[in-house]
């Protein structure tokens, strides 16, 4: 199977009640600890690329390594597995050309910074190109807080969605899917202690999602698919990983996985996941590390990495996407 669009999936994962997981790629390890979890489970993919990615593995290099594991599924499992090759977080019409004419089947184009109409008339020009070209778009409503990438919002400049827009927003740019913002958010310190309680084991409590923003945006887009952004759940034990090796990652927080099911089961048919890769793989070389210090071959600390991005993404794909099993 060739790389496809989002649009049947979307349309299966909206009907079937689960999300498809995108997963943040920059390097050879980290596509087939995902590729490889997503062929065991059988499960659609969705592999995402931000601006960073590609300026740090160059485009041909992540395109090339992704068509391997399409072949690789096809050779050693015999089995189709469906991948999207999608541009997170697109911030011009000419960054979104150049991956769609470089061979992505989806692309987001990422303006919920301007005021709504100058977001519509640059995702407008986005979409009529890409449906030229056979590529599906994602726009983005209201701001997600956080960092990820190049993508920096202070919480004080973040806003919720607001329902009343996203019809028109729709309507006007002829977008495939929409990312809105909900009370998630980018990178691994997603609230302050501040936003949060704390637990009885003292571990911080985010503020819940918004489900009366999504409920509303939901009525007012029946059938349409919604993205997340910003949905790591920030596992502790990964936390606890790196700071037992050596790090200093004080109270990082993430969106809890139960919040993210329950997100999944209605209109949201699309959840990023990047930073619990990162923690992963960097707790895993970290505790490596510390081990075996006198080891100096990368494959020696890369292949617990992988095989742990691969056990991470398994069970994000069965037990909070709920995808497992859809990809048949
Ligand atoms: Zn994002």
């Amino acid at each position: 199977m060739a790389i496809v669009t989002s649009k049947e999936m979307f349309a299966k994962a909206y009907n079937g009640g689960y999300a498809i997981g995108a997963f943040n790629v920059n390097n050879m390890e980290i596509i087939q600890g995902i590729t490889e979890a997503a062929i065991e489970e059988k499960a659609p993919l969705i592999l995402q690329v931000s601006s960073g990615a590609r300026k740090y593995a160059k485009h041909v290099y992540l395109m090339k390594l992704i068509e391997a594991a399409i072949e690789d599924a096809e050779q050693t499992a015999g089995f189709d597995l469906p991948i999207v090759v999608h541009l997170d977080h697109g911030d011009s019409f000419e960054l979104c050309k150049s991956c769609i004419d470089g061979g992505f089947s989806s692309v987001m184009i990422d303006k919920s910074g301007l005021p709504i109409e100058e977001n519509i008339k640059i995702t407008k020009q986005v979409v009529e190109y890409a449906h030229d070209h056979g590529v599906v778009v994602e726009a983005e409503l209201g701001t997600l807080a956080g960092v990820e990438d190049e993508v920096k919002v202070k919480a004080e400049d973040s806003s919720y969605t607001r329902p009343e827009d996203v019809q028109h927003f729709v309507e006007a740019t002829g977008c495939d899917s929409l990312a809105i913002a909900i009370g998630t958010s980018h990178g691994a310190y997603k609230f302050t202690a501040a936003q949060c309680t704390r637990n009885e084991k003292g571990i911080l409590v985010p503020p819940p999602l918004r489900f009366d923003i999504l409920d509303e945006v939901s009525k007012r887009l029946p059938g349409f698919p919604i993205v997340l952004h910003g949905s790591s759940s920030v596992p502790q034990e990964y936390v606890k990983m790196i700071n037992d090796n050596g790090g200093k990652m004080p109270d990082a927080v993430g969106i809890p996985e139960e919040q993210l099911r329950q997100a999944a089961r209605g209109a949201v048919c699309k959840i990023n996941i990047d930073s619990d890769l990162r923690l992963a793989m960097t707790g895993t070389i970290r505790q490596y590390f510390n081990e075996h210090p006198d080891h100096f071959d990368p494959r020696q600390y890369l292949k617990p990495a992988r095989a742990n991005i691969k056990e991470l993404v398994k069970h994000k794909l069965v037990d909070v996407l709920g995808c497992a099993g859809k990809a048949q």
